[in-house]
């Protein structure tokens, strides 16, 4: 490489040299060097050729979505519940009754849709109302963690054998954490309750909530429940899995009661697995 750089600019020189040399003769040059005149060009400063209008500053036109505004940031819509899961995540290996296990997880939003009812995507309403309403309570950001999990990425995220049936995978649970109340997750549960007083006034199903007392649950506090969700507090060292590995205490919300089907909402196989697309 260095003998062949030295070559072209051994080469260049001499194609350099051969041209000054030939063209003019060196009486000639000189003459016309001494004969060259220079002239200033002068200008006024408001001189020009052309008009160039003055610059003007250009607001950039809002997104759709930045047009919607709920407490100060975006209004939260089923497109914030897409799945977490990604490609990039390397298999995990897990050890279950003396077996080595790989688990491997989803291609994320990219790679498969939301749940479905009617052919459209679908995550239970009251989800989506209840985080909008959180998030014009607090005028803080609502961050949700996990929203619809797709089985593969369900089962990636979280092996556990409880997390096999989780609503996660229907479209009807959410976990979720408010950017500077993390440390107040109580506040959160209230918002929950008034958002039932105020809804549902006088409807004693809903405006009156229950605290869960049997232990078959993950959580040490009681969990809160009305004719229409189930609701979960996560203190900082419970429920960490891998859609949850921030520090914070959160909250998780099942959908109990479909209220537009008059039906309760019950996890089965067959809607957590053959009810979206796959691309
Ligand atoms: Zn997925």
């Amino acid at each position: 490489m260095k003998s062949f750089l030295r070559f072209l600019s051994i080469l260049s020189l001499g194609v350099f040299t051969a041209c000054s040399s030939s063209s003019e003769n060196p009486d000639a040059k000189n003459s016309r060097k001494k004969n060259q005149k220079g002239e200033y060009v002068y200008r006024q400063h408001d001189e020009h050729l052309f008009n160039v209008p003055p610059p003007e500053k250009k607001h950039l036109d809002p997104y759709p979505w930045e047009k919607e505004l709920v407490g100060k940031y975006p209004k939260i819509t089923k497109e914030f519940f897409r799945c977490k899961g990604s490609q990039l995540n390397p298999p995990r290996i897990v050890s279950q009754n003396g077996e080595t296990v790989r688990f491997y997880d989803c291609g994320g939003a990219e790679k498969h849709s939301l749940p479905l009812r009617n052919s459209k995507e679908f995550i239970y309403p009251i989800l989506i109302d209840l985080m909008n309403y959180i998030q014009t309570r607090t005028a803080k950001r609502l961050v949700i963690t996990c929203g619809h999990r797709c089985p593969d990425h369900n089962t990636y995220a979280d092996p556990s054998t409880e997390a096999q049936q989780s609503k996660h995978m229907i479209g009807a649970e959410v976990s979720f954490y408010v950017q500077g109340l993390e440390d107040r997750p109580e506040l959160l549960v209230k918002y929950i309750q008034d958002y039932y007083k105020e809804k549902h006034k006088g409807d004693k199903e809903y405006e009156e909530f229950q605290r869960y007392s049997k232990r078959d649950v993950n959580v040490a506090t009681p969990p809160w429940y009305n004719k229409e969700v189930f609701v979960k507090l996560f203190t900082k060292k419970e429920g960490r899995n891998f859609d949850n590995r921030h520090p914070y205490s959160y909250i998780s919300i099942q959908v109990r009661f479909d209220a537009e089907l008059n039906e309760k909402v019950i996890y089965s196989w067959e809607k957590a697995n053959r009810n979206y697309l796959r691309w």
